[in-house]
């Protein structure tokens, strides 16, 4: 059994590497949105990061709901679908699932950032890719973590362990073949936080995130902005604040199909 689950984890490694080499560099053309499928992290048994008086969970799906309802007031020819529209614990694999099921374009996974440090604040948008190793918040282990609430995840992901540095080797030899797009529309989202939610820029990042490579499309992954910060919560907590960050993540959706049009 355990054998079996290790050859398909390595085919479709491969099958990945693969099919890379098959995407012209510059070719976006692919990539237009047509279905997108939000995904607020966390949920249910699984609080996410946890702030001085909100957590995560109910943050992410605030900032989805509003996301969701901006893109369906503005843009309804785009159909957008939410993994999660209540407290309900989504296993990542089937957020991955339930993504393919609707047949998406994008996957667009919303979530805060949380450090020891109080004082780190600010909102970051990754890709998926192997890890820099230049961070010091290492969002990823914090993020992959959501895997120890599910039941049976060593089977259901061959005795990946979300701390363990082993459990990354993995990824030292996945190409992310949606590595373009992904990053086009991650730039897009990190700049609108910088100029029109004039919100500190921590940047476009990659790392191993299980649930990008389970959505096996392009995806992103925006924390927007530290639960454990303070100011930050503040702002994330507030209607104001999950407006203005679900707008600034719609206006790079809409720009991105504009674009490419
Ligand atoms: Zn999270």
């Amino acid at each position: 059994m355990k054998v079996n689950r290790i050859v398909v984890w390595l085919i479709l490694l491969i099958g990945v590497w693969f099919t890379s080499f098959r995407l012209p560099p510059e070719d976006l053309s692919n990539g237009y949105i047509k279905t997108i499928i939000i995904d607020p992290g966390h949920g249910g048994k699984d609080p996410g990061a946890v702030g001085k008086t909100y957590r995560e969970k109910d943050i992410a799906l605030k900032i989805g709901i509003e996301l969701r309802d901006l893109i369906r007031k503005y843009a309804p020819d785009l159909r957008v679908v939410l993994t999660r529209g209540d407290d309900t614990f989504i296993e990542l694999h089937q957020r991955g699932k339930i993504a393919q099921a609707y047949k998406g374009d994008f996957f667009v996974s919303i979530h805060c950032d949380a450090s020891v440090s109080t004082s780190a604040f600010g909102s970051s948008t990754y890709i998926l890719g192997v890890n820099q190793g230049q961070e010091r918040y290492r969002s990823y282990i914090r993020e992959n973590q959501s895997v120890l609430f599910e039941e049976n995840y060593d089977q259901m992901y061959d005795g990946f362990d979300p701390n363990s540095p082993e459990s990354y080797i993995m990824f030292r030899v996945m190409r992310n073949v949606f590595r373009q797009e992904s990053m086009y529309l991650a730039d897009k989202v990190q700049r609108n936080v910088e100029t029109r939610l004039q919100r500190k820029n921590r940047g476009v990042k990659q790392g191993p995130f299980i649930v990008l490579w389970a959505s096996a499309m392009p995806a992103i992954l925006c924390e927007t902005g530290f639960i454990t910060n303070t100011d930050d919560e503040k702002f994330l907590a507030s209607e104001t604040g999950q407006v203005f960050i679900a707008s600034s993540i719609y206006r790079a959706i809409r720009d991105y199909n504009h674009e490419l049009e």
